[in-house]
């Protein structure tokens, strides 16, 4: 039943520098839907418009246009004059800046919102204490449940801020850059706990970050966006591999970007001419000869091997190691072709030394065609 629907959501606001009259698209027609059960993430640079989206869906903004509903219900619709206020949308959010009440207990930060239900809604006070524990034993915090809120360490606050989102029993979580305020580690191991949670209690989540690596870990469906618009959609894997455009393939892990233009089709692959050399390489849609295009292949996907090539087939180029760095785990060379550098990465075992001359393989199945 949680399943949640976006249609054509349109927020603009007046813009805070320049003319008065300007508005700022900050979220320009999106559409996007979350199965139950499963986590979206928002992806995208600052400004595009992750947190607005966002804050529609939660009740904080008043949209200009467009259609949101969790499962039948209706939570806003410009067309059928729906605006549900946000203390009626029962939704759990969790944002960048988790703000606990520094006075209260542990338990008591999360039993507020409990108690702060009147009418029919009113829980006893034995119920309030049970539904608490609950939610603390879910972020494994129920040992702590006397302790001041402020005793607890960063990583702890952030599971209690998620645990006093889960205690409403949300049919959707809200999640804005939740651990952007953690250090490096502990936002690391943080990642795979969340999404264990997120698991494990099944319910619908809207996750929003900046930061790719984040995305693709913790994603069932990753949604780039990019100006207030989403660029493309899909599973983790079919972004990395996939993108369909040079801002998703850009922003989404490292990759070379190869400009050239369409010589020839050879059954399900291109040939393209690129001022270093020839690549072959595969497309989404068809293309003509002659078509100006961007060729998209990732650092690990480029076979280095020292000397000049024996072969002068489209995908084989000569080059230079222009430059190398150590990684632990991998290890990246910069090759100059010509003035253009292709940026590989190669498994730490294999080492080439500067000035040295290589050949670079480029398998057609790793190059994707983009449109310039
Ligand atoms: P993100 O979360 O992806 O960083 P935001 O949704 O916060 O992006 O912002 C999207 C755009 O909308 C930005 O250009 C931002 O400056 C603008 N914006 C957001 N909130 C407001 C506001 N309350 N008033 C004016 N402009 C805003
Ligand atoms: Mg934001």
């Amino acid at each position: 039943d949680g399943r949640l629907a976006v249609e054509g959501l349109v927020k603009t606001f007046k813009s805070s520098k320049g003319e008065a009259e300007d508005v700022v698209r900050a979220v320009d027609d999106v559409s996007l839907s979350v199965e139950p059960g499963r986590l979206l993430t928002l992806l995208g640079p600052s400004g595009c418009g992750k947190t607005t989206t966002l804050r529609c869906v939660a009740g904080l903004e008043h949209p200009n246009q467009g259609e949101i509903a969790v499962g039948e219900r209706v939570l806003f619709s410009s067309s059928k004059g729906v605006r549900l206020p946000a203390n009626q949308r029962g939704l759990g959010m969790v944002f960048q800046s988790y703000a606990i009440w520094p006075h209260m207990n542990v338990r008591k930060n999360v039993s507020f919102p409990l108690r702060a239900r009147r009418g029919k809604d009113r829980l006893s006070r034995k119920e309030i204490t049970e539904r608490a524990d609950r939610a603390l034993a879910v972020v494994q915090l129920d040992h702590l449940a006397t302790r001041p809120a402020t005793d607890l360490s960063g990583g702890q606050q952030q599971r209690l801020a998620l645990a006093r989102a889960l205690v409403m029993q949300p049919p959707l979580l809200l999640l804005d850059e939740p651990l952007s305020n953690l250090d490096a580690k502990l936002r690391e191991d943080m990642r795979f706990e969340l999404k264990r949670l997120q698991r494990d209690l099944g319910v619908t989540t809207v996750y929003v970050t900046h930061d790719q690596v984040e995305a693709l870990a913790m994603s069932d469906v990753i949604a780039v966006m990019s100006n207030g618009k989403v660029e493309q959609m899909g599973r983790p894997t079919d972004i990395y591999n996939n993108p369909r455009s040079r801002f998703v393939a850009d922003f989404v892990g490292t990759t070379n970007l190869i400009a050239g233009e369409v010589e020839s089709r050879e059954g399900d692959r291109y040939v393209v001419t690129t001022p270093q050399g020839r690549l072959a390489a595969r497309s989404p849609g068809d293309l003509a000869t002659g078509a100006q295009v961007i060729v998209s292949v990732r650092p690990e996907h480029i076979q280095v091997a020292e000397g000049e090539a024996s072969t002068s087939a489209p995908g084989v180029w000569n080059g230079t190691i222009a430059n190398r760095a150590f990684l632990g785990d991998a290890v990246d060379h910069l090759v100059s072709v010509g003035d253009f550098t292709v940026r590989t990465r190669c498994n730490p075992s294999i080492r080439f030394s500067r000035d040295s001359a290589v050949h670079l393989t480029f398998p057609s199945e790793h190059c994707s065609l983009l449109p310039a």
